[in-house]
């Protein structure tokens, strides 16, 4: 197994996976950008056949001797290339957080490899393209996000025709229940305070602005070929149902366990096998309810972008995306208010040159400008424009 991203949350979650399956699985191959020094720390657990650095100055300061003599040493998107096209690699995890983590999904997808994909910015940026890409060199796309496993799962049960609709649950995070006027001054501490899920900050922040949900709707209808009118959303607070699938008969299927990334991470390496893992198990008599409710779509208006980029496709989907990570970076940083990422990424989103039929390097041009203008709408906003 190739993970690439191996030094984030999700690339942990893969490594702890493989120790419970040692005798099934080995890592083959281990990615990270700039986190040299917790990438060394793997490798020497790990023994790969590979590691790779993507950041240059990272790169170069990597002490090359220090690592265990069967372990390859490579940098940047070329090393990446290298080490998921080679003819050992079986499954490449791509756990790369953000826009970066198209390239080595891209790369993996070429050499024909099966991709567990828990880069979701990969779907929404260039979901048509990646699915034909899949299509063409006959290679397997797995979904590792907790939602489209669900719904994978869950999908089992009937044939492709028969899916009437699927619900995707969301926790909420953690402003659920709060009114437009009571987010505008958020701090990110308080935003990074996620209530069910321990994640990276970008997709924390996600959540709690509702944008990992909007990516999420249009990750599942790229990845299942869903029509946007096919995908609801319902808040779950609980966060122990991961979704539903509901078939054409009315029966409704869904997947249930404690949320821990490990398990839907576990099924996208053992599918279509399932066997006995380290992931939590659900305790019946702890759990005294399960909770839905409708999104407040006002508050939270991230939702209704990603129905509307879901609809149009194109080059939507990779201005959305980098908007958003731009955005949610300044916020992260103290220099945009919460209320303004949703906001930033529609004024971007509404003057974006639009083409229906984008190639790889448009998109990669789109995601440049996209970036540039959250820069520029930032500083041509007032201080009451938050409000
Ligand atoms: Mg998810």
């Amino acid at each position: 197994m190739v993970i690439l991203g191996s030094t984030g949350s999700i690339g942990a979650s893969c490594l702890d996976v493989i120790a419970s399956l040692e005798d099934r699985f080995e890592a083959f191959g281990l990615s990270a950008h700039t986190s040299a020094e917790a990438l060394y720390e793997q490798v020497q657990r790990w023994q790969p056949r590979y590691a790779v650095l993507t950041d240059p100055r990272a790169a170069r300061n990597f002490a090359e001797q220090r690592l265990p003599s069967r372990t390859c040493f490579l940098q940047g998107v070329e090393g990446i290339g290298r080490m998921v096209a080679d003819a050992d690699a079986d499954i490449v995890v791509t756990a790369i957080v953000g826009a970066a983590g198209l390239t080595g999904t891209w790369l993996a997808l070429e050499a024909g490899k099966t991709v567990a994909v828990a880069n979701k910015e990969t779907l929404v940026m260039a979901g048509s393209l990646v699915m034909e890409l899949a299509a063409s060199r006959g290679a397997r796309v797995l979904p590792v996000d907790s939602e489209h496993s669900a719904i994978f799962q869950a999908l089992q049960a009937g044939q492709p025709g028969e899916v009437q609709r699927v619900v995707l649950t969301a926790s909420g995070g953690p402003f659920r229940g709060r009114k437009r006027h009571e987010l505008s001054d958020v701090t990110p501490e308080e935003a990074l305070c996620h209530p069910t899920w321990r994640m990276g900050p970008k997709i924390t922040i996600d959540s709690a602005t509702l944008m990992n949900k909007a990516l999420e709707v249009i990750e599942a209808r790229w990845l299942f070929g869903l029509l946007p009118e096919q995908i609801e959303v319902i808040l779950h607070p609980e966060s122990i149902v991961h979704s539903f699938v509901e078939f054409t008969d009315g029966s409704v299927l869904a997947q249930l366990s404690p949320p821990d990334m490990r398990l839907p991470i576990q099924y996208a390496l053992t599918y279509p096998k399932r066997v006995a893992g380290p992931a939590k198990r659900l305790n019946w008599s702890e759990l005294e309810a399960l909770h839905f409710e409708a999104p407040d779509r006002e508050t939270f208006p991230a939702l209704d972008l990603g129905y509307e980029v879901a609809r149009r496709g194109g080059t939507c989907g990779a201005v959305l995306n980098a908007a958003n990570e731009a955005a949610v970076a300044r916020f992260l940083t103290g220099r945009l208010a919460f209320l303004d990422i949703p906001r930033a990424c529609r004024a971007i989103l509404d003057h974006h040159h639009y083409s229906a039929r984008p190639t790889l390097s448009e998109l990669g041009v789109l995601d440049r400008w996209a970036r540039q203008e959250v820069e520029r709408w930032t500083s041509n906003s007032s201080p009451g424009r938050t409000k």
